[in-house]
């Protein structure tokens, strides 16, 4: 039986707004699953709460916590230290303990590549386009270039891809149709890293001439609401293999929860109460 005492741990994610987050249905019943005494909940905090909501955490020892827009960047200096893929990716959605020291880690990259590797894609040594250059893009380059990946990445703002390509040797490329065509016979994997078919504007959709890729390529989209994205759609009308964005989701959750519990993680009911709570 699941009961809160005197001993029930907390964790949590810090988002602002954060009230449409999946986190609290997946990791509670994570946490029900394995007969853990704790509790995740959802925190609404204001960029310029967020230092008194970090001193909070320390003050009350809390588990552990996740991290979503807008605090990914803006915590790192109230930290006492961060993984190797947190200073890499420059972001942390992930903080936990190690002794006395509270640490972010960045748990999308690793994330990313366990959602695509259970989907049946081995990125290693493959070239792939990367449209995007925000957050999740960064997660996303870093995952690949450690996988020896030969990146290309295209984006609204050119500067902005540029200096993403610049810190994972990448080949930045302005995010048009002319410009990615010729580009693309070449591509063994494409990954919506943007916005782009996000609801409400689920129409909207990267600029892909899919004829121009192998027959044998992928796609892979991050944004999850809807699931089954305009982009994904053009994917699989080509015949190519796709990803949704749900593996990376329910795997950046798993491996905070395996930080915080020391257990290992029970995907497939993380996986099932996120559909329930996406509505599927
Ligand atoms: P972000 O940092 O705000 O970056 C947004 C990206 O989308 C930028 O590259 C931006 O280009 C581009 N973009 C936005 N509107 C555009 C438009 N109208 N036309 C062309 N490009 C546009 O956001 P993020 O955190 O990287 O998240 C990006 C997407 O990934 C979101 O849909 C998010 O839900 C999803 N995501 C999913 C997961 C998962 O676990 N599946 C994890 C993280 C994020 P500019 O640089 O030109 O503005």
């Amino acid at each position: 039986m699941w009961t809160i005492d005197a001993h029930t741990q907390l964790t949590g994610v810090l988002g602002y707004p954060v009230r449409h987050s999946l986190s609290p249905a997946m990791h509670n019943a994570a946490l029900q699953s394995l007969g853990l005494n704790g509790v995740y909940l959802a925190f609404e905090v204001p960029p310029n709460a967020l230092p008194n909501a970090i001193a909070g955490m320390r003050g009350l020892h809390i588990q552990g916590l996740n991290l979503t827009i807008p605090h990914k960047q803006a915590v790192i200096p109230l930290l006492d230290g961060t993984t190797d893929a947190a200073q890499q990716v420059g972001a942390v959605n992930t903080l936990f303990w190690d002794d006395d020291q509270l640490i972010g880690d960045n748990t999308d990259a690793e994330g990313f590549l366990r959602g695509l590797r259970e989907a049946g894609v081995e990125p290693a040594s493959q070239t792939v386009l990367i449209l995007g250059a925000g957050g999740a893009a960064r997660a996303v380059a870093y995952a690949l270039h450690r996988q020896g990946c030969r990146l290309i990445i295209a984006n609204r703002t050119p500067e902005r891809a540029v200096s993403l390509s610049a810190a994972f040797q990448a080949t930045p490329v302005e995010m048009a149709h002319d410009a990615l065509r010729p580009l693309l016979s070449q591509v063994d994997g494409v990954v919506n890293c943007t916005s782009l078919g996000m609801s409400p504007d689920t129409a909207s959709s990267p600029p892909m001439d899919w004829d121009a890729l192998p027959d044998t390529a992928w796609a892979c989209d991050l944004v999850y609401r809807p699931l089954h994205t305009r982009f994904l759609q053009a994917a699989r009308a080509r015949g190519l293999h796709t990803v949704d964005g749900l593996g990376m989701l329910i795997h950046q959750g798993a491996l905070a929860f395996e930080r915080w519990t020391g257990q290992p993680a029970p995907v497939a009911v993380m996986r099932n109460a996120t559909e329930r709570a996406l509505g599927l």
